[in-house]
């Protein structure tokens, strides 16, 4: 058997809607003060956390390191932990837990192929390395053009299979045609996967003032958000006409994948 048959599922559940995240989180609410307690167990005034688990790329046992020294301090001396990068896997590419999460997803969901014509948009991320070597074909366009050029020249009309965004869309400010670049670069049944900070609690968006034409370079370079973004980037996205657009809501202790709302977005053409 090829190592690409090889799969863990992802553990998530997909939600179409905050309506669904509502229901799902009254419904499993159990479930997530036993989680609750299981990460408040965790001994974190150490300066290197280590937790066994499972790899779900190297597809091994591990021990997930976390540096607990940029952690904010309690009153206790524990820290509180912010475990997106955090949990790293002790292989090469030390990939922490959204990283992982990301190359898990794009392989296990997103149909991330030896064939798959990659699309990474955005700054340097940990997930690139492992991305671009599962692709068959990678390009990378950090940001948007600031002339309106969308994602310019590189990214020819239906180029990609996959389009890759991590943590970078709050940071640009022309949201919907940043979707609209996205939905003209993908070819038939391709699709975009993105990470962002997000505001599982909110219904809306909320877009600072326009930075005026060259808001795109100043957001990126202030490294500062224009958007908090809340339940309908899903409807932008179908608006963009993506027909399908989804939150996954993911966690598992096993796979190092920790954390209250952790969510992946993928939308499909
Ligand atoms: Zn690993």
């Amino acid at each position: 058997m090829a190592a690409t048959d090889l799969h863990v599922r992802f553990p998530a559940v997909s939600l179409l809607s905050q309506a669904e995240f509502a229901l799902r989180r009254r419904a499993v609410q159990d479930r997530l003060d036993a989680r609750h307690l299981h990460e408040s167990s965790l001994p974190t005034g150490a300066a290197t956390l280590l937790l066994h688990g499972t790899c779900a790329l190297c597809l091994r046992r591990t021990e997930f390191a976390s540096e607990t020294g940029s952690w904010e301090r309690m009153a206790d001396g524990r820290r509180v932990p912010r475990w997106d990068g955090a949990l790293a896997c002790d292989c090469r590419d030390a990939l922490p837990k959204q990283a992982r999460a990301i190359v898990h997803f794009a392989e296990s969901e997103a149909m991330l192929r030896p064939w798959t014509r990659l699309l990474l948009f955005g700054p340097p991320d940990a997930s690139h390395r492992r991305l671009a070597a599962l692709a068959g074909h990678t390009v990378t366009v950090p940001a948007l053009r600031a002339d309106g050029g969308g994602l310019g020249p590189e990214a020819a009309p239906a180029a990609f299979q996959l389009a890759v965004a991590v943590d970078c869309l709050h940071r640009t400010p022309p949201l919907d045609a940043a979707f609209a670049a996205f939905r003209r670069a993908l070819a038939p049944g391709g699709s975009l996967l993105f990470t962002v900070p997000f505001r599982h609690d909110a219904a809306r968006t909320v877009t600072r003032p326009d930075l005026g034409s060259h808001g795109v370079r100043l957001a990126t370079m202030l490294r500062e958000p224009v958007h908090e973004i809340g339940w309908d980037v899903l409807d932008r996205l179908r608006a963009a006409g993506f027909a399908h657009a989804a939150a996954h809501w993911y966690w598992s202790a096993e796979l190092g994948y920790l954390g209250a709302f952790s969510m992946i977005f993928h939308a499909a053409l």
